[in-house]
């Protein structure tokens, strides 16, 4: 019964990713005459930008920023094109409600006002609450199997997953940390360092879900699992910031190692009689339902909140409910052990 309603989640999930097109926004003859002018004369309209006096030099961007100019020249670059898009895209927003339409996308993103000069405010604040989230679980995490729960002769925890989930965190709060830069500002750097730590966290969090629970604990099966998963997020990300920044091809990747470990969770909180597996089942299910926010994807409320948003802040309760099954999985491990050790 479970199965098949993953089944059919995978298929409208796999549907859905292939009806995700090309923005209308950027496609807009308007639009891009605007931007073209824009990025030629640095003026949209009475606005002009300093910074755009550099871009009609003829800089040619298509070399890989490390092949470049120095890069705060990169920068300046980035800061025109992102200032041109910008209000051009106010422009044409505000042509388009005068015709009474709705908004459209522009290069993947709805049209965000800027607050205080960051691109989607929302996004911001809201992967910073996640960052602090993951910081007090991780922490707490540490607190409790050093200082509150037995230790080894060697000062080492009992618990044989503690490193892994060391890791786990360093890696989340890596990737909310560039979720917010990227959030703040898109350009291409940014862009590709978010996406870059997403699929690490994505890749690394499918191999503790097989490692913790298949119950793997010998050093070799570990090597063994974890090898081929390492080597594929490895080229993944590989070809994503040296090849070609594929949002299709990186969206069904992600989907698919996402779902695996949901499938893999939720199984193994069925069979298995953990005492905490209710905050499995309630995180497995909060995170598939917080998924279909990302497919029901409404354009901003008052230029700020979007669906994308709204996403960001369903993972913060589910974070903290997340950390503190870590710390009852250690817990619960420690004293099993430690029972069998007598
Ligand atoms: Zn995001």
């Amino acid at each position: 019964m479970v199965d098949r309603y993953w089944v059919a989640f995978l298929l409208v999930l796999a549907w859905v990713v292939g009806v995700l097109d090309a923005s209308a926004g950027d496609a807009d003859p308007h639009y891009r005459s605007c931007l073209k002018q824009c990025e030629e004369t640095g003026c949209v309209g009475q606005r002009c930008f300093l910074q755009c006096k550099f871009a009609s030099n003829g800089v040619s961007t298509d070399r890989p920023w490390y092949m470049q100019e120095p890069l705060y020249l990169q920068w300046k670059h980035w800061d025109c094109q992102g200032d041109c898009r910008y209000y051009c895209m106010l422009e044409r927003e505000k042509e388009r409600e005068s015709l009474n339409k709705g908004p459209v996308k522009y290069h993947g993103k709805w049209p965000f006002v800027r607050v205080y000069g960051i691109q989607e405010s929302a996004s911001v604040a809201f992967s910073a609450l996640n960052l602090a989230v993951h910081f007090h679980g991780w922490l707490s995490f540490f607190i409790l199997l050093y200082y509150k729960l037995p230790l080894k002769d060697d000062k080492k925890a009992y618990y044989e997953y503690a490193t892994l989930w060391h890791i786990y965190g360093l890696l989340s709060m890596n990737s909310w940390f560039w979720s917010a830069v990227f959030h703040s500002r898109d350009v291409d750097l940014t862009e590709k360092l978010d996406y870059s730590s997403a699929v690490a966290l994505l890749g690394y969090s499918l191999i503790l879900a097989i490692l913790r629970s298949f119950n793997i604990r010998d050093e070799a099966t570990r090597v063994m699992v974890t090898a081929p998963l390492l080597a594929f997020v490895t080229t993944h990300i590989l070809y994503l910031n040296f090849y070609k920044l594929d949002y299709g091809w990186n969206m069904k990747v992600c989907v698919v190692i996402a779902v695996a470990q949901l499938l893999i969770w939720a199984i193994w909180a069925g069979v298995s009689l953990h005492p905490s597996r209710w905050k499995l089942w309630f995180v497995v299910v909060g995170g598939g339902l917080a998924m279909l926010l990302e497919i029901y994807d409404f354009p901003p409320y008052q230029g700020l909140l979007d669906a994308h948003a709204v996403w960001h802040a369903t993972t913060i309760p589910l974070t903290y409910l997340w950390w503190s099954f870590i710390r009852d999985d250690a817990e619960y491990r420690t004293s099993d052990l430690l029972k069998k050790a007598k």
